[in-house]
């Protein structure tokens, strides 16, 4: 393994109590880097999780249970990090929901959730992040995108608008940032078996009456030309290039890690 360079780095991690996130911080934790968890769950286990991630990697990991609808709780949750660590070198955004139904159906609340999260968390933790990464001189700024934010699929308005909007914004701040030393990068991972995969599958097994190993085939993998499930592993290399000095030049970009979903 490459060394990254990250050791005492601090990065906030957000929707990082569970899946992708959650390994994303593990990875980042595991260069050395302190981090800054945040995302909902039952407070024993995200303590448990917290307390062991310091007890493996010998760093400190602080929790920060911002809500990424709520623009002064995201705010807040940079400020501490800066308060608590004296530095913030690593924004990931993270967070993020799924709804599936059709336009006409889709519920209001529904699509107004996914954007916030998905899309205007960033923003308002972008926001921010780059006074304090400016005034360090450097910075890494990385979107969790999706193939869902360079192709669509239908019944996923939400979430493809705003898979699309973060890859838009990515773009636009890494050109606002790019002679500061701050980059901005998106991820655009096809599926990974995260806990909200998991969902889908149940829910598509239920609504189609086929098995769960159908639907993966069939449904879930059908537009993954490798046919097989993005793993934390190909995400995390990914990551700790673009947030090391490797990465120093990869700006605006939107990186694809999806088996060949978005050549076809
Ligand atoms: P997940 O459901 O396992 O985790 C989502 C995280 O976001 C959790 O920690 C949850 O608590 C947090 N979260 C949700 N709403 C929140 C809120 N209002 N405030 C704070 N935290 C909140 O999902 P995942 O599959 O790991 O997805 C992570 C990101 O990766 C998302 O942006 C998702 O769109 C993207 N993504 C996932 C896949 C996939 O196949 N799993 C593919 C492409 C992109």
């Amino acid at each position: 393994m490459p060394d990254y360079g990250l050791k005492d780095q601090v990065a906030v991690v957000t929707g990082s109590t569970s899946g992708i996130g959650q390994a994303m911080a593990e990875a980042l934790a595991a260069e050395g880097v302190n981090v800054v968890l945040n995302g909902f769950g039952d407070a024993a286990k995200i303590e448990a999780e917290r307390a062991a991630m310091e007890a493996r990697f010998g760093v400190r990991v602080l929790y920060h249970g911002a809500d990424m609808t709520k623009p002064g709780e995201i705010a807040d949750m940079v400020a501490v990090a800066q308060r608590e660590f004296g530095r913030l070198d690593i924004l990931i955004n993270n967070a993020g929901i799924q709804h599936v139904a059709p336009i006409e159906d889709f519920p209001i609340d529904k699509w107004d959730a996914i954007i916030a999260i998905n899309l205007t968390s960033a923003f308002h933790a972008t926001r921010a992040a780059i006074p304090i990464m400016k005034a360090q001189g450097r910075g890494r700024i990385v979107n969790l995108a999706s193939a869902h934010g360079l192709v669509a699929s239908p019944f996923k308005s939400a979430y493809v608008a705003a898979k699309h909007g973060i890859v838009g914004f990515t773009k636009s701040a890494a050109l606002e940032l790019a002679r500061s030393g701050v980059t901005v990068n998106a991820i655009c991972p096809g599926y990974v078996k995260t806990p909200l995969v998991e969902a889908q599958i149940a829910d598509q097994a239920k609504a189609r009456g086929i098995a769960p190993d159908r639907v993966i085939e069939e449904v879930i993998l059908a537009a993954q030309p490798n046919k097989s499930f993005v793993e934390y592993p190909h995400l995390a290399g990914l990551l700790l290039y673009l947030v090391s000095d490797m990465g120093a030049s990869t700006t605006g970009a939107a990186l694809s890690v999806d088996g060949g979903w978005t050549a076809a």
